[in-house]
């Protein structure tokens, strides 16, 4: 028996907002090497990430499989639209004239477009348990900043944004919507601290990136007790925050009786991805689940796809602790490429230690088909996705193409991150072809990395 819109799209009552968080550094294949004090090359201690509150500093350093989310948070989940939707791309399917069924998870459907407020929120609450007054953070694409921001205003606290220059100045409305969350912005680098002050003093047109914007926002709290800094994305805690998105697609995909032959998802730091198929890998232990795992990157910042495992700083002044993560060079400059989101050195540690075993596989896409990507996607399925999310399109299109040639019914998920209704510059840019495919960058910036030490 089917019922009318059986398949296309499942929810799930808010009761079924996820109790825990998924922490799988138990689970993984080999430890994860612990963060390290540049200076002294010993293990990082409470003291080296001093910009953090204990409470997620704890959540970063846990071993424990499952932390409870405080029903603060889960409140305000609802608010951000959790549970978020499960659709069927039935649409995209019949375009592609693929025997493969396509899923994905929206998290875009939250009113800050995309999935970063999973971690906002949780940051904000254990930041305001512990009296801290203002949060500073940097932002790429302005999503990031989008999300703290609102955060900020629910629990009553300050935010402080740094915003690459070159995504501040293409991108006007997302400044707006910070502001009128609340936030205070500056495009970086910015004459408010002093290594954005030397860098603009060497460079006065320099475009910024999220390296820089880390650096900022970290000398920024050095400089003010009562602030901390929030990342959103990553680090350990912000990996496990995410996961309410796959608990929640594993139940959805329960209800309609079907398992993911693969779970697909874009990769900046890492956080939306992990949060999708943590879940599914843990499933995997346990034999639940049979999936293959792959993440897509862009070729112009190819930290899977080319660059090396070993230990990196986080920013680009060498602010951060070195962590273990393949990584492309903190001094790499990034193309300017329309995924403002992805426009990061390094990749999340946790994640770095399942590609290096093979857990997940990394590919790499090039802007012009991502564009294409995006541009079906949303004639077909009526989503504009954000060009992040987008080069997950991509790679699930490739799939279900090769499904077609093989004639294999296989079941695609993937994590439709964030919508692109902000990024519309970037899509007005592929239409008129004026476009760059920003090829693959000849060189990375590997030969003044801080500990040559191969992991
Ligand atoms: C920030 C962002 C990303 C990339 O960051 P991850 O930590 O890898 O998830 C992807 N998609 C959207 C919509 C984003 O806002």
């Amino acid at each position: 028996m089917t019922v009318f819109g059986t398949n296309t799209r499942v929810d799930l009552p808010v009761d079924e907002i996820p109790k825990f968080w998924y922490n799988i550094v138990p689970d993984l294949p080999e430890p994860c090497p612990p963060p390290l004090n540049p200076i002294t090359k010993a293990p990082a201690g409470l003291e080296d990430l001093w910009f953090f509150p204990k409470g997620l500093i704890m959540q970063e350093v846990s071993t424990e499989r499952f932390i409870q989310i405080p029903d603060e948070v889960r409140e305000i989940f609802i608010k951000m639209s959790r549970p978020t939707p499960l659709f069927r791309a039935k649409r995209l399917e019949d375009h592609l004239k693929t025997p493969a069924e396509i899923y994905y998870k929206y998290e875009g459907i939250s009113p800050l477009g995309s999935h970063k407020g999973n971690t906002a929120i949780a940051q904000a609450f254990y930041n305001k348990r512990e009296g801290v007054e203002r949060l500073c953070t940097e932002t790429g694409a302005g999503q990031w900043g989008t999300a703290l921001a609102l955060a900020c205003a629910f629990f009553d606290m300050k935010c402080t944004v740094f915003m690459t220059r070159a995504s501040h100045d293409q991108k006007p409305y997302r400044r707006t919507l910070m502001e009128l969350y609340g936030a205070e912005v500056h495009a970086s680098p910015s004459t408010n601290t002093e290594f954005g002050r030397k860098l603009r003093a060497e460079m006065p047109n320099h475009p910024g990136s999220l390296g820089v914007a880390i650096s900022e926002a970290i000398e920024t709290v050095k400089n003010d007790p009562h602030s901390k800094y929030s990342l959103g994305s990553v680090t350990n805690f912000v990996l496990l925050h995410q996961t309410v998105i796959g608990q929640e697609a594993r139940k959805q995909m329960e209800l309609i009786d079907k398992k993911p032959d693969y779970v697909i998802g874009c990769v900046g730091g890492g956080s939306n991805y992990a949060g999708l198929c943590y879940p599914f890998i843990y499933d995997k232990l346990n034999k639940k689940c049979d999936a293959e795992f792959i993440c897509v990157e862009p070729k112009a910042v190819p930290s899977f796809t080319r660059g090396v495992y070993t230990y990196d700083y986080g920013d680009t002044a060498g602010m951060t602790p070195l962590f273990p993560m393949y990584t492309v060079g903190h001094n790499f400059v990034t193309p300017p490429i329309h995924a403002g989101g992805l426009r990061y050195h390094g990749k999340a540690p946790t994640m770095s230690v399942l590609v290096k075993n093979k857990r997940i596989t990394p590919v790499a896409v090039g802007q012009r088909e991502v564009f294409d990507a995006g541009r079906m996607f949303a004639q077909c399925e009526g989503i504009v996705p954000a060009p992040e999310s987008a080069h997950a399109i991509c790679t699930v299109i490739d799939l279900a193409r090769q499904c077609k040639e093989r004639n294999e019914k296989k079941i695609l998920l993937f994590n439709l991150s964030g919508h692109g209704l902000l990024d519309l510059g970037g899509y007005g840019e592929y239409l008129d072809g004026r476009l760059v495919n920003n090829s693959e960058p000849k060189e990375l910036s590997l030969n003044d990395l801080p500990y040559n030490a191969r992991i």
